[in-house]
C-alpha cells in the first residue's frame, strides 16, 4: 500500500479518481448526487485528493450554490397570474420538469433551470401531479412547466408597491 500523497499517512486505502494518487481516508473528497441534486449534469460521483477536488469540483460546487441561490429569488407567476405578469414578454420556450416529489422541489427545478440561463423570472407557471402506486403506499410524482424570462426587479417592486399582494 503507497502512503497518502497528501499527508503521508501509510493508511492510503483510496484514490483518487483523476490522478490515481493514493488517499487516506482523512484526506479524501467524496462526491455523491446530494451535492448537485438540482443540476442537470452531475458531475462524476467519485473520491478526489485534495488538489484535484479543488481544481475540478471546488469551482463546480461554487457555480452550482450560485445558480441555486439565484433559482431561490426567481420570481415566479402561476398560469392563474395572467393579469399580474401581463407585461413580462413571453419570447423562450416553455421549460419542462418532470418526476419531482413535492410542489415546492418542481417549482425550484424549474427556477433552477431558469436561472442557470439567466433568467429571474418564470411565467405562466403550471403544476401537475399524478399518483403512483408503489404496492401498499401511494405517492405524488408532480410535474411542470414555465416559461423563462427577464424582469427589471426595480420595475417590479415598483408594480407591486401598492397592490396587497
Ligand atoms: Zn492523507
Ligand atoms: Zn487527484
Amino acid at each position: 500500500m503507497s502512503d497518502c500523497i497528501s499527508c503521508s499517512n501509510a493508511k492510503a486505502n483510496l484514490t483518487c479518481v483523476l490522478c490515481a494518487g493514493a488517499l487516506c481516508k482523512t484526506c479524501a473528497h467524496f462526491t455523491d448526487e446530494l451535492t448537485f441534486n438540482f443540476a442537470v449534469q452531475q458531475p462524476a460521483a467519485g473520491t478526489y485528493c485534495p488538489a484535484c477536488f479543488d481544481r475540478e469540483i471546488a469551482p463546480e460546487i461554487a457555480r452550482y450554490e450560485d445558480v441555486l441561490a439565484r433559482a431561490k429569488d426567481v420570481n415566479v407567476f402561476y398560469r392563474t397570474q395572467g393579469k399580474e405578469s401581463r407585461f413580462i414578454r413571453r419570447i423562450e420556450k416553455p421549460l419542462k420538469v418532470e418526476e419531482c416529489d413535492d410542489k415546492d422541489e418542481t417549482v425550484l427545478r424549474l427556477a433552477f433551470l431558469a436561472a442557470l440561463s439567466g433568467f429571474n423570472a418564470l411565467v405562466d407557471v403550471d403544476l401537475d401531479s399524478r399518483k403512483v402506486i408503489h404496492g401498499k403506499w401511494q405517492t405524488s410524482k408532480w410535474r411542470g412547466t414555465g416559461v423563462p424570462a427577464r424582469v427589471d426587479e426595480e420595475q417590479l417592486k415598483r408594480r407591486f408597491a401598492g397592490s396587497p399582494n
